[in-house]
C-alpha cells in the first residue's frame, strides 16, 4: 500500500478483497522527494508511524523513496488485522490509489484488478492489428483490458 493522487484515473478498480492479507505483510509509504531528502523529517514520519500505527520500519527503499514497514497489528497466521475497525487511513484506502497509477500492479492473489477505461476502443484497435492470438492475449493482459 502507498499514497496516490486524487482524480478518476485511467483505470477502474474491479473485483474485491478476498482477505489474502498480502497488502498487510509489508505496508509501504511513498514519500515526496522533498520529504525524503530531509532526514530529520523522514525520521519524524517513521516515528509517527511507529507510535500511531504500530508500524516498525524494516527498510528504506531509496530508489523509490519508500518506507517499508512491518505492522504489529497483522497476524500472519490468521492473516487478520488486530485493529480492523480503527485501521489507519492508508489501509482503509488501499488499493483505490492504484486506479491513478501508470501501470497498476497488485499483490499476487489479490482479488482486485484494474480495468482500463478505454478498453473497448483499445481492443478494437488491437483486433485490426493482425497480431497472432497469443500476442493479443499478452497485450490485453499488460494493458489491463480484462472485463
Ligand atoms: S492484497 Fe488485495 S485481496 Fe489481499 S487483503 Fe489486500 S486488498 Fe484484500
Ligand atoms: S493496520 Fe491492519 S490493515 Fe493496516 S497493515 Fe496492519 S494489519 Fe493490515
Amino acid at each position: 500500500m502507498s499514497s496516490w493522487r486524487e482524480g478518476p484515473g485511467a483505470y477502474e478498480l474491479r473485483g474485491g478483497c478476498v482477505g489474502c492479507g498480502a497488502c498487510c505483510r509489508t505496508p509501504t509509504v511513498l514519500l515526496p522527494t522533498l520529504l525524503w531528502r530531509l532526514p530529520r523529517l523522514r525520521r519524524l514520519v517513521i516515528a509517527w508511524h511507529r507510535e500511531v500505527n504500530l508500524f516498525e520500519l524494516i527498510e528504506q527503499d531509496r530508489a523509490n523513496h519508500a518506507l517499508v514497514f512491518r505492522c504489529r497489528h497483522f497476524d500472519p497466521v490468521s492473516r487478520r488485522c488486530g485493529c480492523y475497525r480503527t485501521r489507519p487511513g492508508l489501509c482503509r484506502d488501499y488499493p483505490r490509489g492504484l486506479a491513478q497509477a501508470a501501470n497498476p500492479e497488485f499483490f499476487e492473489g489479490c482479488g482486485y484488478y484494474a480495468h482500463y477505461r478505454q478498453a473497448e476502443a483499445m481492443r478494437s484497435a488491437l483486433a485490426e492489428s493482425g497480431l497472432p492470438p497469443e500476442k493479443l492475449a499478452e497485450l490485453e493482459k499488460r494493458l489491463h483490458l480484462r472485463e
